[in-house]
C-alpha cells in the first residue's frame, strides 16, 4: 500500500484531524526508505514505484523500465507467472504513475494511452482507479473497454456496481480522469475498493499480490493544503484498515505500507487532538529527499524494519512470495 507523497508529517495531519486515532498505529515493525532515484535525489513517482515494483533505481518519469529504459519486470507481472491473483487500486488514473509502474514499461509517465495498452497484455485480475478516457476515448480510436470485455473482465464504471461483483475478473474505472479529492466527495471509494478486491483475489488458492495507492496525499501536499492533506491520509488509513481486518481474519498474509517519496517539505507547527485541528507549514511545493517510513503486519514483517532502499523492498517481497527475478530482465 502506498501513500503518494506520504511522510511523518502527512500521518501526523491525518492523525491529528482524526482525533487521535489510525489504524497505522497498530503496526509494530517499522522501518524506512530511502527514495533517490538513479537520476535524481529527489524522485518523482514513476521512478519511486518502478523502484519498488522491479527492484531498479530508475531515472524520473520512468514507468517499469530501468535506467537504461530497458524494460524491468514487476512484481506484479512475476505473481501473474506463478498463477497468483493480481489485483492495482489508485484514487488517480489507474494509468497514472504509482500503478502504472507495476504493469506497464514506458520510457514516459506522461504516454497515458500507452500504459492503457499495457493492462491488456496481462492477465490481472481486478484494477479499480479513475483514467476511463485513457481506455475509451483514445487518440488511435480503438475501445479497450470492448477487448477488455473480450477478455472475460466484468467492466463498470461504478463503484456502487464493482462493490457487488465476488469472483472472476473485474475493472472499475470509475472516474474519466481522476477520482475527486475526499474534500471533493470522492466518498469512500478507496476504502471499498480495497474489500471489492480483496473478496474477488483471496478465491485464488496460491494467493494473491494488490498494490493500493492513496494518491492524493501527494496533490494536498502539493497544494500546500493542510486540509487536503490529512482528509486523503485518513481515507488511506481507513484502507489500511480493512486490509489489516482482512490479514487478521485470515492470515497468511502480508501488508506493507510504505510512500514513494515525502511531497511539501511539510512541518507539523501545532495541533488539538481533542478538536481535531492541525497547522502545517511547507517548504516547497515539490517532492522532497527525506526518507519515507515503512510499516509491515504480517508473515517477513520483521525484514522491513530499519533502513532500507526503495528496491530493497522489492527484493525482501519477492524472496517473501518465493518468486525469483530471471536473469534477462534487467534486475541488479
Ligand atoms: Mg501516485
Ligand atoms: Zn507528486
Amino acid at each position: 500500500m502506498i501513500g503518494d507523497g506520504m511522510g511523518l508529517s502527512q500521518i501526523q495531519a491525518g492523525l491529528t484531524a482524526n482525533f487521535g486515532s489510525l489504524n497505522l498505529l497498530e503496526f509494530k515493525n517499522i522501518g524506512f526508505s530511502r527514495t533517490h532515484s538513479a537520476s535524481d535525489y529527489v524522485t518523482d513517482s514513476g521512478a519511486g514505484a518502478t523502484a519498488i515494483s522491479t527492484g531498479n533505481k530508475t531515472y524520473n518519469g520512468a514507468i517499469g523500465v530501468n535506467a537504461d529504459s530497458v524494460p524491468a519486470k514487476t512484481i506484479l507481472e512475476y505473481a501473474e507467472d506463478k498463477g497468483l491473483a493480481t489485483g492495482l487500486i489508485s484514487t488517480s488514473a489507474i494509468t497514472h504513475a504509482t500503478p502504472a509502474s507495476f504493469i506497464a514499461h514506458n520510457v514516459d509517465r506522461n504516454d497515458y494511452e500507452g500504459i492503457a495498452l499495457d493492462f491488456l497484455k496481462t492477465d490481472i485480475d481486478v484494477f479499480i482507479g479513475g483514467g476511463r478516457n485513457n481506455f475509451t476515448a483514445r487518440k488511435d480510436h480503438k475501445n479497450l473497454v470492448k477487448e477488455l470485455k473480450d477478455k472475460n473482465y466484468m467492466v463498470t464504471f461504478s463503484m456502487d456496481t464493482a462493490r457487488s461483483v465476488t469472483s472472476g475478473k473485474l475493472v472499475a474505472l470509475t472516474a474519466p480522469e481522476h477520482n475527486p479529492a475526499v474534500i471533493e466527495g470522492r466518498d469512500n471509494m478507496l476504502p471499498l475498493a480495497v474489500n471489492t478486491a480483496l473478496k474477488i483475489l483471496s478465491k485464488n488458492r496460491k494467493g494473491f499480490f494488490m498494490m493500493v495507492e492513496g494518491s492524493q496525499i501527494d496533490w494536498g501536499a502539493h497544494a500546500n493544503n493542510t486540509g487536503f492533506v490529512a482528509m486523503e491520509m485518513i481515507d488511506f488509513d481507513k484502507a489500511i484498515g480493512n486490509a489489516l481486518t482482512f490479514a487478521k481474519n485470515y492470515g497468511n498474509t502480508l501488508v506493507i505500507v510504505t510512500a514513494d517519496h515525502e511531497t511539501g517539505g511539510m512541518a507539523i507547527s501545532n495541533g488539538n487532538y481533542g478538536e481535531g485541528k492541525v497547522s502545517a507549514l511547507f517548504a516547497t511545493k515539490n517532492h522532497t529527499g527525506i526518507m519515507v517510513p515503512v510499516f509491515a503486519y504480517g508473515p517477513g514483517a520483521e525484514l522491513f524494519q530499519g533502513f532500507q532502499q526503495n528496491t530493497d523492498l522489492f527484493k525482501k517481497m519477492m524472496s517473501l512470495l518465493k518468486l525469483y527475478p530471471q536473469p534477462d530482465t534487467g534486475i541488479k
